[in-house]
């Protein structure tokens, strides 16, 4: 058999790895190496030369997005379709994991995932029911305390207070949040890979099953898995399995969240027969822009060492461009963009950075100025949609009853008559008994608990999601989901609603039948309802796809997205003291290490040209600040770069910037409000007004605030100032 297109393409080294006999490797090597590539092509060698089935191999990689281009890349080398094969993130592997075995992971068989957003709304319920003061106990500070715990693989009863008050409150949530989550059949983020550990841990057959089954693990982007996601790893490769991980020090982004770049000593510890191979040659950038990036992260300590060079062109220095604010420099992008496109160039090979998804505003409103396509990784996606997470709230209380998270979300939505004080009496119930919002409500109506007019609404919820449950029961999943848009009011609602966002939210329940109608169960979803395949699959999505992937459009997104990317062309954008490294991490050296590491991971995205921007002034919170340029602009020797100046004075508009909405001011009758207009709210800081809904009291009104980003907020109450 001729196996030489598996090597092809690769250097020594790239192939000493892919070629070795099965066995267990580290292959540490430095951004635009080949690590990636040389992932890939090791599995399809796995297959073809040593005769692993596909059934034999799980791969684990960041992102769906990656998972998605891996298993084409690898199809592609085969000439042959894997669909079988276990390829996806920590995430999406556990949940697999969880659905086929959800009796022996003491969760029901429809269990459902919770979001971020969702998980934020359950821990205040937590935090309410317990009379605590919700601003001395913020809800989000709650999230990253049981995540955090999660993570480390600690359950409530492994934790010690120490009779510290504080962490006794701490704990306390920590456990209320799990015993409701437990009985609505509800699993968060971090609970699916804590869950997925036990599962294995605690289940002899299972682990060796699995053991058998998987003898070949393989793990991209290593340096940011955190101590639950390694010592399931481990378990699962067991004494026997060839775990192959590889990974970039330098790269590790995600401390911060839990991520333990210590996992590789470790790691070379619990495998001493691993074999550490370095891949030295960057075959991604410039001379120019790698050894920027060299000589930047050469100022982190305790580094594992690697050197990175090319053989390609040296390339053109870094442009620096020192923009007047951070207008300028949004147009200085814009203006770069324009003339990249008019070079025959797409707009999809250039790429901008940001630190923190506050810096996307100014930027989006430059782009549509100048009438160029855009596209956010990380912004507000489908899934993620008010409309769609409306619908998805009806489809997973037909499928589970006790789905307190989707209870809550729809319950008077479209309005029905059940108010705050109907919610409040049967929350509370629910509190008193232990038992679940929806149980609550039968309770309390056969108990005579609830006065006549709200015994009538709620009565009647119960049973429209119980007449949906019936009607939809034998019909295929794009029909369900078709009646139950319908048959619950929402498509009546929105079309109801006037406005262009009103005719985007119908728009987008057509397009939510389109989904389900196209959607392909995975092959392990076999055995689930394809209701519940489909819900997790919206779940586990939301975080990364959007309508418009196949325009051409530039790529926004944050530096932390960024991870695994390449790019012809890179903007690097607010590059200041403060901004980048962060303010908080200026303070700390690991923090600050880890900033570095976050700029280097920039840098080398960029294949042929780097742009880094920094504003002399910026505002921030509404307040104009003088900015220095960062620190590690200082780092890179003054060789690579190139000052760019073209500095046009940009001042800022006094009442209202360029917006996408400058054509044809509307105002907002009841508040006097346009689109487009610069407001100020007391807690949230200054923004933009983007969207109006409703009328009268309902009215709301969205704003996108630059420190906290986009919010819906009752107009009435909301008291913003126009600046
Ligand atoms: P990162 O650390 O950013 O994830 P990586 O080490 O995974 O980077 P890859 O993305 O696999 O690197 O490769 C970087 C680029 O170099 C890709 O475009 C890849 O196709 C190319 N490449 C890798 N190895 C070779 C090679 N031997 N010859 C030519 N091109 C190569
Ligand atoms: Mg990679």
């Amino acid at each position: 058999m001729d196996v030489s297109h598996l090597l092809d393409g690769l250097n020594d080294h790239q192939r000493q790895v892919v070629s070795a006999a099965p066995c267990s490797q580290l292959v540490l090597a430095g951004a635009g190496s080949g690590k990636t590539r040389v992932l890939v092509h090791r599995i399809a060698w796995l297959m073809q030369v040593e005769q692993i089935s596909s059934h034999a191999i799980l791969a684990v990689t960041f992102t769906n997005k990656a998972a998605t281009e891996m298993r084409g890349r690898i199809e592609k080398l085969l000439g042959s379709n894997i669909r079988t094969m276990w390829i996806g993130t920590f995430h999406g592997l556990a949940h697999r994991l969880l659905r086929a075995h959800y009796l022996d992971a003491k969760l029901p068989e429809g269990f459902q995932i919770l979001d971020a957003e969702d998980q934020l709304r359950m821990v205040k319920r937590v935090i309410r029911a317990m009379n605590l003061d919700e601003k001395q106990w913020p809800a989000r500070q709650a999230c990253w305390y049981i995540n955090g715990k999660k993570d480390e693989g600690l359950r409530p009863q492994h934790i010690d207070h120490f009779n510290d008050p504080q962490a006794k409150v701490q704990l306390d949530i920590y456990r209320n949040y799990q015993q409701a989550c437990d009985l609505a059949g509800l699993v968060d983020f971090a609970e699916l890979l804590l869950r997925a550990h036990e599962l294995l841990r605690d289940n002899e057959h299972l682990l060796r099953h699995y053991q058998n089954r998987f003898g070949n693990i393989l793990v991209d982007e290593f340096q940011d898995t955190n101590g639950i996601q390694y010592a399931w790893l481990r378990l699962l490769a067991g004494a026997h399995g060839n775990l192959m991980i590889v990974g970039d020090d330098d790269q590790s982004i995600y401390g911060w969240r839990g991520a333990r770049v210590e996992n590789i000593q470790q790691f070379l510890q619990d495998f001493p027969s691993a074999e550490t191979v370095r891949l030295e040659q960057n075959y991604r950038s410039t001379g120019t822009i790698l050894n920027a990036a060299n000589a930047l992260i050469a100022n982190n300590s305790g580094r594992l060492g690697k050197d990175l060079w090319t053989d390609g062109k040296e390339g053109e220095p870094i442009s620096v461009y020192a923009a007047f604010n951070e207008l300028d420099e949004a147009r200085f992008v814009a203006g770069v963009l324009k003339q990249w496109l008019n070079d025959g160039n797409a707009l999809s090979d250039a790429a901008i950075l940001y630190r923190s998804n506050a810096q996307s505003r100014v930027l989006e409103e430059a782009m549509l100025q100048a009438q160029l396509p855009y596209r956010i990784y990380g912004g507000q996606r489908f899934f993620e949609r008010q409309e769609i997470k409306d619908a998805l709230a009806y489809l997973r209380l037909i499928s589970n009853r006790d789905d307190d998270a989707a209870f809550e979300r729809v319950v008077n939505t479209p309005a029905r008559g059940i108010g705050d004080r109907t919610v409040g009496l049967i929350r509370s119930h629910a509190r008193d008994e232990g038992c679940t919002l929806w149980q609550a409500c039968r309770h309390l109506l056969s108990l005579n608990g609830l006065a006549g007019r709200a015994a009538k609404a709620v009565e009647g919820f119960l049973l429209l999601i119980q007449e949906l449950d019936d009607t939809v029961d034998d019909l295929q999943l794009h029909a369900q989901t078709e009646r139950v848009i319908h048959g619950s009011g929402l498509m009546a609602m929105y079309q109801a609603e006037k406005g262009e966002k009103a005719e985007t939210r119908v728009e987008n329940l057509k397009e939510l039948v389109s989904a389900t109608r196209t959607f392909v169960a995975p092959e392990d979803a076999e055995s689930m309802l394809p209701l519940d395949a489909f819900l997790s699959h919206a779940a586990l999505e939301a975080g990364e796809s959007q309508a418009d992937e196949f325009d051409d459009a530039v790529q926004m997104m944050t530096l932390h997205s960024a991870k695994g990317l390449e790019f012809p062309l890179v903007f690097m954008v607010g590059v200041e003291e403060g901004m980048f490294p962060s303010q908080m991490s200026s303070e700390e050296p690991g923090r600050l290490e880890e900033e570095r590491r976050l700029c280097y991971v920039g840098m080398t995205r960029a294949m042929q040209q780097l742009y880094i921007c920094h504003a002399e002034s910026r505002r921030i919170y509404g307040r104009e600040n003088f900015q220095r340029p960062s620190r590690f602009l200082r780092e890179v020797p003054d060789q690579y770069q190139r000052e760019i100046r073209m500095k046009a004075q940009v001042s800022r508009a006094p009442t209202h910037q360029p917006s996408r909405f400058s054509q044809e001011p509307q105002r907002f009758a009841e508040t006097g409000l346009k689109l487009g207009q610069r407001v100020l709210h007391k807690k949230f800081g200054e923004g933009t007004v983007l969207n109006y809904e409703g009328s009268g009291e309902q009215s709301r009104v969205q704003v996108n605030f630059d420190m906290v980003g986009t919010k819906w907020l009752v107009a009435a109450y909301a008291n913003l100032q126009g600046l």
